[in-house]
């Protein structure tokens, strides 16, 4: 498949970003992030506030402003990776709408383990490469000496997101594992055994 349409879901942390670089970096796909492009304009008035009064307090931001920014991004793409949404029922039946899906694929990690990787998780702001503290630093100390700590990645909000994740995106992992289509991947492997089984995934999705 020279284009696969993909929807990688999981809790926040479970390594939705990491393997989403791994796949735009071996297929030819748009990275189609709600996260990214919402902290991007943060402070974007909506009719429903801004992004930022939803997001420091770990709450979801209205489906009408993600909505739309899912359905500009798939409108430009052939092939993606789509992270970080659905988030809720309301938004995968939205996504149903929109786009036809090759591979429904979950990255279950424990949720002791995702409030280790949240509160450990770092970012260079100059590529959006991820790191971490414990797990993986990178080699160069100039690259190590401007990685910043996401404003929610503080552990009141990383409890407050894994919450809200049990409550309304938990329904989504549901609705798929229903529908048959859901591919689970066990996340608490390293970060390329996960690589490898969700390759060998999309590659048996073609
Ligand atoms: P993580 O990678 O830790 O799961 P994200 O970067 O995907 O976190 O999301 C960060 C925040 O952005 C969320 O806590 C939420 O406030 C907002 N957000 C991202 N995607 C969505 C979405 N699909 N619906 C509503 N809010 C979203
Ligand atoms: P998500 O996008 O699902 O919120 P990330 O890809 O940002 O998750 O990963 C969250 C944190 O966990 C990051 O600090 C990342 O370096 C780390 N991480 C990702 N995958 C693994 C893994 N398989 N084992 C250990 N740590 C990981």
């Amino acid at each position: 498949m020279s284009e696969p349409k993909i929807l990688l879901l999981g809790a926040p942390g479970a390594g939705k970003g990491t393997q989403s670089s791994n796949i735009t970096d071996h297929y030819d796909v748009e990275h189609v992030t709600t996260g990214d492009a919402l902290r991007a304009n943060k402070d974007m008035q909506t009719e429903h506030g801004t992004p930022r009064e939803y997001m420091d307090a770990g709450e979801l931001v209205p489906d009408p402003v993600v909505n739309e920014i899912v359905e500009a991004a798939l409108g430009d793409a052939d092939g993606f990776v789509l992270d970080g949404y659905p988030r809720n029922l309301s938004q995968a039946e939205y996504l149903s709408d929109i786009a036809d899906l090759d591979l429904v694929a979950l990255l279950d990690v424990s949720k002791e383990e995702l409030v280790d990787r949240l509160t450990g998780r770092r970012m260079d702001p100059e590529t959006g490469d991820i790191y971490h503290t414990e797990f993986n630093m990178p080699d160069e100390e100039e690259v190590r000496d401007r990685l910043v700590q996401r404003d929610d990645d503080t552990e009141e909000t990383v409890r407050e997101r894994l919450r809200v994740f049990e409550e309304n995106t938990q329904p989504v992992i549901d609705h798929y594992e229903e529908t048959g289509d859901l591919v689970r991947i066990d996340g608490e492997q390293t970060p390329d055994e996960v690589w490898s089984d969700l390759k060998a995934e999309i590659e048996d999705a073609a």
